[in-house]
């Protein structure tokens, strides 16, 4: 769905979801050159990053191979936790492999302050972070994220992806809610 079909749920669309593919593109260039001739482990961080992983991976020319971990963050809301459990481990052994985390978004950086310390205690070769989005003013756990969608304001955002109360995942651009959507 686009923010066009019901538009009344939603105050300002961020990003199309035509600037959303280019970026993507971009950045899935940047990853190519980068890893030029080694083989991407990419860790997807499930629900919110299928979007991400399904658009860069196929931008991609390297060879790679996919896994999913499943953790916990916020919940329904929109505030984080800030307890990290892991819902889902990989099914891969990643000794030795160079590993690409692929987040949808950074907001404090907690989940992924400790799914990359949780991952290099298991001996990787080596561990960058690509994150669709991310929030440099809530930022509390600073991390070392090689690759960046785009820098967004510090305000909830939905969609390519991203959930409110496990809706708008399908949205096709980026974009905040309207209040009502959080009142009822
Ligand atoms: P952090 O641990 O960095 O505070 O939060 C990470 C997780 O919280 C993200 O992976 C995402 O699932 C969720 N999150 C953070 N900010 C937003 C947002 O603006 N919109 C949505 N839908 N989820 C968010
Ligand atoms: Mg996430
Ligand atoms: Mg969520």
């Amino acid at each position: 769905m686009r923010a066009s079909d019901i538009p009344e749920d939603f105050d300002r669309v961020l990003y199309t979801d035509e600037q959303v593919a280019s970026r993507v593109r971009e950045v899935a260039a940047q990853i190519d050159a980068d890893y030029a001739g080694r083989e991407i482990l990419m860790v997807g961080v499930l629900n919110g990053a299928v979007m991400t992983m399904a658009d860069l991976c196929r931008a991609m020319k390297s060879h790679m191979s996919m896994d999913w971990m499943a953790v916990s963050s916020y919940g329904a809301g929109t505030k984080s936790s800030g307890v990290v459990r892991i819902l889902k481990d990989l099914t891969k052994d990643i000794e030795g492999r160079d590993i690409l985390i692929v987040e949808d978004i950074i907001d404090t950086g907690l989940t992924l302050s400790y799914l990359v310390q949780n991952l290099r205690s298991r001996n990787p070769n080596s561990i960058e972070i690509m994150a669709m989005f991310r929030k440099p003013e809530a930022v509390t756990c600073p991390l070392d994220v090689k690759y960046v969608g785009f820098d967004i304001p510090n305000e909830f955002v939905v969609g390519y992806g991203l959930d409110y109360a496990d809706k708008y995942r399908n949205l096709t651009d980026v974009a905040t809610l309207a209040p009502h959507v959080y009142n009822s």
